[in-house]
């Protein structure tokens, strides 16, 4: 009788609040189960009643359940629980840790004795992963009416969680482990007015489109080169936990149409390098290659520092570029394949050129005598081509490269910086390339615009 009362009450609640209905019906499965086993020696089987037993989660199941819910969705469920088992209903709060906390200090803030400290650091070995805690860790904890330490949760690193409980009386910590799967997805989508609008549309991330545009970033202006008509396919890694997709992986292999010309590129290590790059389905890398130096000099005259004295404005400054004194009028060529993006005078620097290479690179050569009369903002350079002349225009006290390579916009030494590897898949791999590659190629291959459209058509 008491179990057919029960049973009203979750449809009530199931229809009030659908989003909880699953948590509630697996609480109601194991307190059901618990009354189960509580009958069975009443010569009650669980036979009985096989849709309840078909349902009834692991305890497992249900630990991992109850830590992805919401603060609040974890309230209401310990609500549930306490009041089926007619106890007074116990609390859940969260601690966050701050820069500079031990378990001791959190603990002591959240207003918690030191005993139960002591208490929780003695429940068991998985414990002792409490004695280094980070900045914005978050901690559950469930306290009874008084006060007492009930059970505590801790996600220790994404795929591992500790978990404190109290049983028969005890505080008990256990170490359990979320499932991990990588599973691989696809996506395909035609322009037609903006990549961010068709890869939404697609249903594609943010990161992955970001991920996308730096692929293919150095043959194509994801800015510029766009046009109505293009597309792309790609297959990607998402990552699931516990069966909820929580973020995307890498993308596996991609192709991009830019006004007819068609780019492929897939994901490879170097079994001798152990790098991962992306790759032509020749082995090509696709990034390209930069010159160290971009011009012949006499001297370097000046240092990548954070500070230095400027002769010219007498004053302490940084110096974020490599000064190369060299013979005005020295040719000076472009460090790798790019666009240019500016083209003109600039203050201190006096006549300037930019340019961007792939998505991610921008070098800036300055105080230049003139420009090769070729180069034009938006136009593309080759690396190695004469794009300007040394000289001494702006702020310079003779003649000099004021050369500037900047990752992401901030500049880097570029005596110094980590220059993006360009070299192919070596000869001795290209069989174990073409091995690896070819069924991702062929995966790739499967995935057509027509195909989609047949697809939504037999739906
Ligand atoms: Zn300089």
């Amino acid at each position: 009788m008491a179990l057919i009362n029960q049973d009203f009450r979750f449809q009530e609640k199931r229809e009030r609040h659908p989003y909880l209905r699953w948590a509630v019906f697996a609480v109601a499965s194991v307190v059901l189960g618990v009354v189960l086993a509580k009958t069975s020696s009443n010569s009650q089987t669980a036979d009985s009643l096989p849709s309840f037993k078909e349902v009834k989660p692991s305890k497992d199941e249900i630990v991992r359940l109850s830590f992805e819910l919401t603060l609040p969705e974890l309230q209401a469920k310990q609500k549930i629980i306490d009041e089926l088992n007619q106890e007074s209903v116990k609390q859940w709060q969260e601690l966050k840790v701050k820069s500079g906390d031990s378990l001791a200090r959190l603990f002591k803030r959240a207003g918690f004795s030191s005993q139960q400290l002591d208490e929780v650091m003695k429940s068991g070995d998985a414990a002792k992963k409490l004695t280094k805690i980070f900045p914005d860790d978050i901690f559950r904890v469930l306290t009874d009416d008084n006060g007492q330490l009930q059970a505590l949760r801790y996600e220790i690193d994404p795929e591992t969680y500790l978990m404190v409980e109290r049983e028969y009386g005890e505080l008990v910590a256990k170490e359990y482990k979320h499932t991990i799967e990588t599973r691989v997805a696809h996506a395909e989508g035609e322009i037609d007015s903006s990549l961010f609008l068709a890869a939404n549309e697609a249903g594609i991330s943010e990161s992955i489109i970001m991920e996308l545009a730096g692929i293919f970033g150095w043959d194509i202006d994801f800015a510029l080169d766009i046009r109505k008509g293009d597309g792309f396919k790609l297959l990607y890694e998402e990552v699931f936990r516990n069966g909820e997709k929580i973020k995307d992986g890498e993308i596996l292999a991609a192709e991009f149409v830019n006004d007819g010309e068609v780019y492929r590129a897939v994901r490879y290590t170097n079994p001798e390098t152990n790098r991962t790059e992306y790759y032509s389905p020749e082995g090509k890398s696709l990034r390209k290659e930069f010159l160290r130096t971009p011009v012949n000099f006499t001297r370097i005259s000046s240092r990548f520092t954070n500070k230095r004295y400027h002769p010219v404005l007498k004053k302490w400054r940084s110096h974020k570029g490599v000064d190369y004194a060299a013979k005005r009028g020295t040719p000076i060529r472009a460090a790798g394949d790019g666009k240019v993006t500016f083209k003109g005078k600039k203050g201190g620097y006096g006549r300037v050129v930019m340019i961007q290479h792939g998505s991610r690179y921008t070098t800036v050569y300055a105080h230049l005598n003139s420009y090769n009369k070729k180069i034009r903002v938006g136009k593309r350079v080759k690396q190695g081509q004469t794009i300007a002349y040394v000289g001494s225009s702006g702020l310079a006290t003779g003649p000099h490269l004021h050369y500037e390579f900047r990752v992401n916009g901030v500049h880097r030494n570029p005596q110094t910086v980590r220059l993006p590897s360009s070299q192919p898949v070596p000869k001795r791999y290209m069989a174990d390339f073409e091995l690896t590659t070819a069924p991702v190629f062929a995966q790739l291959d499967l995935l057509t615009r027509d195909t989609q459209v047949a697809l939504a058509e037999s739906e």
